[in-house]
């Protein structure tokens, strides 16, 4: 029987039922019960939350083959809906509630679905029924559902993180392929956050990701990193510790090596030049005061301000980054620049130097 003609057989009653015994497990039998009673007395038995405008949840109804990704999926989904009520004798809310809680969890009470970004389809109770779960054992993916094809479509988060990695992997060629390379990328980094860390060379030394692969993985990592930064305006100025942190943080919160960024700016904090070293501890041979005091002059900087991350996560200053500072804040008042602060970016954490009165 193939997987096509399986996914027929999910009855929906069963598909209720099953979603409801999933998400109890999940959360605790009483404290599940008590918060679909909580929500049902806020919005009463009608269909208050819509499921056709949540990418998480048609995604899952995609895999299980109840709904289309595109224009029809609006009608579907209702539908569909209004059938599993009627056939689960449950409100179409309590339907919705327990699709939209079992594909990405419930925000402040389940942190994570069943059917999310990186599914868990062994203890899950359809994947006998799913079209994403037959996939991952079968060659090739029907041209119809192949990654591509969804993407095509343009439906928001039709792909999930490891359908994307696969893509870019494939540059074109056998997508289920690279999609077992894109899921042991993930499970050896951990999470997509530490995989946008790896160089071309981590990602050449796992089975199935060629030099080509590593350089296109690379290269939409970094394009994410350009978009999370924050763009500057012409003119905007650095007031605070925290403008620096919301431009630089996203280049540097990752980095597995210590890196360090000048920031060289004129009298009204704006942005004129930058200079950035780094790859190795911070010492005197990576933040050499001879060359910042040069290229501050070079580029006419009235102030400058130090950059530098904790590749540990804690941005607290060592007594190596107090040493460094007091002396290229002596070097550069010689030259009349003013240091105006030394931000520590260690995760999502930072230190101001100034802030904290070290300067
Ligand atoms: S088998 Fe996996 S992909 Fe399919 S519905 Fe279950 S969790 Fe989602």
């Amino acid at each position: 029987m193939t997987a096509r003609r399986k996914r027929h057989l999910l009855d929906l009653d069963f598909w209720v039922a099953s979603m409801r015994k999933s998400l109890e497990e999940r959360a605790g039998r009483r404290r599940w019960r008590s918060f679909i009673r909580r929500v049902l007395a806020r919005v009463g038995d009608g269909d208050a939350l819509p499921l056709e405008h949540d990418p998480s949840a048609l995604r899952c109804l995609w895999r299980l083959g109840l709904a289309s990704i595109g224009a029809a999926a609006q009608k579907e989904v209702a539908s569909l809906v209004r059938r599993a009520s009627e056939a689960s004798a449950s409100p179409p809310v309590e339907v919705t509630l327990l699709v939209r809680c079992f594909a990405s969890g419930c925000y402040g009470f389940l942190d994570k679905g069943v059917c999310s970004d990186t599914p868990e389809c062994t203890s899950c109770p359809f994947a006998l029924f799913c079209r994403y779960a037959s996939a991952r054992g079968s060659p090739e993916l029907p041209p119809s559902e192949s990654f591509s094809a969804r993407l095509a479509l343009g439906a928001l988060g039709a792909l999930g993180v490891p359908e994307l990695l696969a893509l870019i992997i494939s540059g074109g060629r056998s997508e289920m392929k690279a999609f077992r390379t894109a899921e042991k990328l993930l499970s050896k980094a951990a999470s997509l956050r530490s995989l946008a860390t790896w160089t071309v060379k981590e990602f050449e030394s796992v089975g199935g990701v060629t030099h080509e692969a590593a350089l296109r993985l690379r290269s939409a990592l970094d394009l994410a990193v350009y978009w999370a930064v924050e763009p500057r305006p012409p003119g905007a100025r650095f007031s605070q510790a925290r403008d620096f942190v919301k431009y630089y943080g996203p280049r540097l919160r990752d980095l597995q090596a210590e890196y360090f960024i000048v920031a060289l700016l004129d009298n009204k904090n704006r942005l004129v030049g930058e200079v950035v070293t780094g790859g190795g501890g911070l010492s005197g041979a990576t933040v050499d005061p001879k060359v910042v005091l040069k290229r501050a002059v070079r580029d006419a900087a009235a102030h400058v301000a130090f950059l530098h991350n904790h590749p540990s996560g804690d941005p607290t200053p060592s007594p190596e980054d107090l040493d460094i500072t007091a002396r290229l804040v002596q070097v550069c008042a010689l030259a009349g620049v003013r240091v105006i602060d030394h931000v520590i970016i260690g995760g999502d954490a930072y230190t101001s130097m100034s802030e904290s009165g070290y300067i």
